[in-house]
C-alpha cells in the first residue's frame, strides 16, 4: 500500500486533512490514520457515514439504495465506506461529533485465540477471545472478527468493559452473539469452532460508545444480541462509580430468552438509581410473566416519561435494524436530543 498513489482528503467543516490511497475507501483511510468520523456498518448498508462531496473525482463501490437513494446521489451525497478517490477531494461531514473526533483510536489487526463459547440462552452465546496484544476501545464499540482461511469476517460488539487505556487496553474480549442456524459465522459457535481456534480481530470501530462522565440519565435500549455493547456500557458505568440514573430496556421473545438476570439484580442493588426493564414480545403461558409485554419501542414509548428522569438523557440503542428504526422516533418524541442518541444497527453482512 505504501507505494500506492495517494490523494488528499479535506473534511469540512472541521478542517481535518488526511491522505487516501487509490483503491482504499475514504473510511478505511480515516481508520488507518486514527481519524474517527461518523460510521456504522462499513458496508454501504446503514447510511451513518453519509456525507456530501464538495469537490473531486470519486467512484462509489456497491451500496444499498436504502442507505443512499438515487435522489441523494444526484445531489452529490456519498457514503464514505464506499468512496474511492481519484483526485484530491473535499467532503462535507453531515454528522460529526467533536467528542468522537477527540477520542479516535487507530484501528489495529491483532491475532487472537478462541478460549470459550458459553450458552446464555437457546440461541445466544458468550464468546471469549484472548488477544496476542492488548486493544484499546471505548465501551459500546465493535471489532471485525475473521476466521483465517475461510473468507468469513463478521462484526461483533464487545460485551466486556474496556481495560485500562493507560496500560494499553485489554487482551480479553467477550461478545454476546445470536446464533443463526444458517449463519456462516454464528452457526460455527455450536461446535464448528474449537477452543484454541485462531482468529483475527480488527478494530475498534463504531460510534455508539459510552460518553461517560456527563450529567443526566443514561437510557439503554436493546433487543437480542444488542445486549452485547449495552452490557459493556453498563459495566463501564458501574466500574467508574458513576451516579447517573440508568434505565436499561431489553426486548426478548419469551422468558427463556432472558439472561444475565442475576447480574442485573446485582446492579439493581449496587447502583444508586438503576432499573432493568425487560419486556417479552411473545410471552408463553408457562412464563407466568408479570413484567412489561410487547415490542421494546412501545414499552419505551409507554414508560419512559413515567420514569420521571430529570436532565438531558443520553440514549444508546443496539440490535436489529427494524428495532432501531422503531426506537429512534420514540426517543425523539420523548424529548431526547437527536445528537444524544447513539445507535448501532446490527445489519447483516454483505460478504
Ligand atoms: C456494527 C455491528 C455490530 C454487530 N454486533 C453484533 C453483536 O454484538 N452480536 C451479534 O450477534 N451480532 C452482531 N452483529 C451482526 C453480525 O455481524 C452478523 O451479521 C450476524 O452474526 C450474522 O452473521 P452470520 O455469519 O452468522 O450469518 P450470515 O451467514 O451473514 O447470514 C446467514 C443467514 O442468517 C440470517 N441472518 C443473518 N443476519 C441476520 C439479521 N440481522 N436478521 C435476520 N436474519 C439474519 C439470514 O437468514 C441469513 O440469510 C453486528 C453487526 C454490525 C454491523
Amino acid at each position: 500500500m505504501n507505494d500506492a498513489v495517494s490523494h488528499l482528503v479535506r473534511f469540512e467543516p472541521v478542517g481535518i486533512e488526511m491522505d487516501v490511497h487509490e483503491g482504499e475507501t475514504v473510511l478505511d483511510a480515516a481508520f488507518r490514520q486514527g481519524i474517527s468520523v461518523m460510521h456504522g456498518c462499513k458496508e454501504g448498508q446503514c447510511a451513518s457515514c453519509k456525507s456530501r462531496l464538495i469537490e473531486g473525482d470519486i467512484e462509489l463501490l456497491k451500496y444499498s439504495t436504502f442507505a443512499l437513494p438515487e435522489s441523494e446521489r444526484d445531489t452529490d451525497h456519498i457514503l464514505l465506506c464506499r468512496t474511492l478517490a481519484y483526485s484530491d477531494i473535499t467532503v462535507e461531514l453531515l454528522n460529526y461529533d467533536e467528542d468522537l473526533l477527540s477520542r479516535s483510536i487507530a484501528v489495529k489487526e491483532i491475532p487472537a485465540t478462541l478460549t470459550s463459547v458459553q450458552s446464555l440462552t437457546r440461541d445466544i452465546r458468550l464468546l471469549t477471545l484472548e488477544l496476542s496484544a492488548p486493544i484499546r476501545f471505548w465501551a459500546g464499540q465493535y471489532v471485525d472478527i475473521t476466521i483465517p482461511g475461510t473468507g468469513i469476517t463478521r462484526s461483533f460488539s464487545m460485551a466486556n468493559a474496556p481495560g485500562d487505556h493507560a496500560a494499553g487496553g485489554s487482551t480479553t474480549l467477550q461478545f454476546i452473539i445470536k446464533i443463526y442456524p444458517q449463519g456462516a459465522f454464528s452457526a460455527l459457535l455450536d461446535g464448528g469452532l474449537a477452543d484454541g481456534q485462531p482468529l483475527i480481530v480488527k478494530g475498534p470501530y463504531g460510534t455508539c460508545f459510552h460518553r461517560e462522565g456527563r450529567p443526566g440519565p443514561l437510557v439503554l435500549i436493546g433487543g437480542g444480541s444488542g445486549m452485547s455493547p449495552l452490557w459493556s456500557i453498563l459495566q463501564d458505568h458501574a466500574a467508574r462509580g458513576d451516579h447517573r440514573p440508568v434505565r436499561f430496556f431489553y426486548g426478548a421473545r419469551t422468558r427463556a430468552d432472558l439472561f444475565h438476570l442475576e447480574e442485573f439484580a446485582g446492579f439493581t442493588s449496587r447502583l444508586p438509581n438503576f432499573r432493568f426493564i425487560p419486556a417479552l414480545s411473545h410471552a408463553e403461558p408457562g412464563d407466568e410473566w408479570t413484567g412489561e409485554t410487547g415490542f421494546i419501542h412501545d414499552v419505551v414509548a409507554r414508560t419512559l416519561r413515567a420514569e420521571g428522569l430529570d436532565g438531558e438523557i443520553d440514549a444508546y440503542s443496539c440490535g436489529p435494524p427494524p428495532m432501531i428504526d422503531a426506537v429512534l422516533p420514540v426517543l425523539q418524541m420523548a424529548g431526547v436530543e437527536p445528537e444524544r442518541i447513539y445507535f448501532d444497527k446490527f445489519t447483516p453482512a454483505t460478504r
